[in-house]
């Protein structure tokens, strides 16, 4: 049987700024302000950016350095992404509750969500739910499937003028009559929460630069890796995928934190030679099963984003969930590794409770 752990973490929760930390006082070329000419305080996000260039090796060992046979009884650690989402979620809850009693201010989310796809729905009702546990407010634009541009940049104008909304989020994929650039575009920095506006996601790929907001599912994989103990400078990463939303974003957080990084796409020839040499592997490739044993090098960590419908005639719905990688011969290889579901499916969510909640602190300048 597989050893389902929540592993002991180095890395606590830091939703206060450590002393001489960078990411509050932002230089003055990342200045926002707010509308009325305030500077915007920007807090640290749960994975820090503020990475000294210059690191030397840790002597410490990290949890996974064991040397790892290959043997068919070797089982990787399973990262409970779910236990440790959790133990966000919790400590999000006490501190919007501080922030209640200490200034009367709740933060609040917002969602647009276009048409009526079946999954989105899921993800908006998830969202929404783990919004009302840590006591964030949520409301959600529901517009229909043919809605106009319009229509859509007015629902975002409306969130966007609202006080009480610190958080805007358009729930992807739009319908393809509507350019999801340009919307993005539209979204204030300030209150994009997922990270994907130009300027956040520029800001990100920029050495001594802080984005307001890191996308939520990449800092959910970094934070499973630090609160796992898995030391990434130093180490090869290989990324598999390269969007916006995901692959993209995760090899600049690796980089950020000086791991060398590879990426690997739908055009790369021999994948697997390249994915073989990686300490860490981070897969967002949306195809079921890409990734077999033996694209692996023993003892490395897998962090599967893939989140694949297949078909499964056994489950209640018809199908079930699957990764990108091949678990069963993955966990003979791995040093550890995280499921589907529960992996980086529920670090996601709690990193957006996490951009919110900082999102509201910057506005109400409370630390
Ligand atoms: P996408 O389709 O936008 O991008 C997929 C990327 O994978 C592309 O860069 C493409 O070049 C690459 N790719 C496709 N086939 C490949 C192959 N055979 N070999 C190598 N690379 C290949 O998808 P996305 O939005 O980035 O999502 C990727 C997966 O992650 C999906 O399964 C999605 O459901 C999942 N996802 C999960 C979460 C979560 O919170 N768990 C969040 C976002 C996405």
């Amino acid at each position: 049987m597989i050893p389902r752990v929540a592993l002991p973490w180095r890395n606590g929760l830091r939703l206060r700024v450590p002393s001489g930390s960078r990411g509050c006082s932002s230089s003055s070329h990342n200045t926002l302000r707010n509308d009325d000419g305030r500077p915007i305080v920007i807090s640290p996000p749960l994975v820090s950016l503020d990475i000294p260039d210059d690191w030397a090796p840790s002597p410490a060992h990290s949890c996974f350095s064991s040397p790892i046979s290959s043997s068919n009884e070797q089982t990787a650690t399973v990262i409970d992404g779910k236990f440790i989402a959790d133990e966000i979620r919790t400590r999000i809850g006490s501190e919007v509750r501080r922030m209640k009693e200490g200034i009367g201010m709740v933060p609040g989310l917002a969602v647009i969500v276009v048409g009526h796809r079946r999954d989105s729905q899921t993800y908006v009702r998830n969202k929404m739910m783990a919004c009302a546990e840590v006591g964030i407010k949520s409301m959600v634009a529901q517009l229909p499937e043919d809605c106009t541009k319009d229509q859509l940049l007015g629902a975002l104008s409306s969130f966007d003028a609202d006080p009480s909304v610190h958080g805007i989020l358009v729930q992807l994929p739009l319908p393809q009559h509507l350019d999801e650039g340009k919307v993005l575009d539209v979204l204030r920095p300030e209150k994009d929460v997922d990270g994907f506006h130009p300027l956040n996601m520029g800001n990100l790929a920029m050495r001594g630069r802080e984005p307001l907001f890191i996308p939520c599912t990449p800092k959910g994989c970094i934070e499973m890796l630090l609160r796992s103990g898995v030391e990434i400078a130093g180490k090869k990463a290989t990324v598999i995928g390269r969007s916006n939303i995901v692959g993209l974003p995760t090899s600049l957080l690796l980089q950020r934190h000086h791991a060398t990084v590879s990426i690997v796409h739908a055009f790369t020839k021999n994948p697997e030679l390249i994915t073989c040499e990686a300490d860490i592997v981070v897969t967002a490739a949306g195809v079921p099963n890409l990734v077999r044993g033996n694209w692996l090098k023993p003892g490395a960590v897998v962090i599967d984003v893939g989140t694949n419908p297949v078909e499964d005639p056994s489950s209640e719905h018809g199908y079930r969930l699957t990764g990108d990688v091949c678990y069963e011969e993955a966990v003979r290889v791995a040093s550890a590794i995280t499921p589907v579901p529960g992996g980086v499916g529920p670090m996601t969510i709690a990193m957006l409770l996490s951009n919110t909640l900082d999102s509201a602190k910057r506005v109400y300048a409370f630390t």
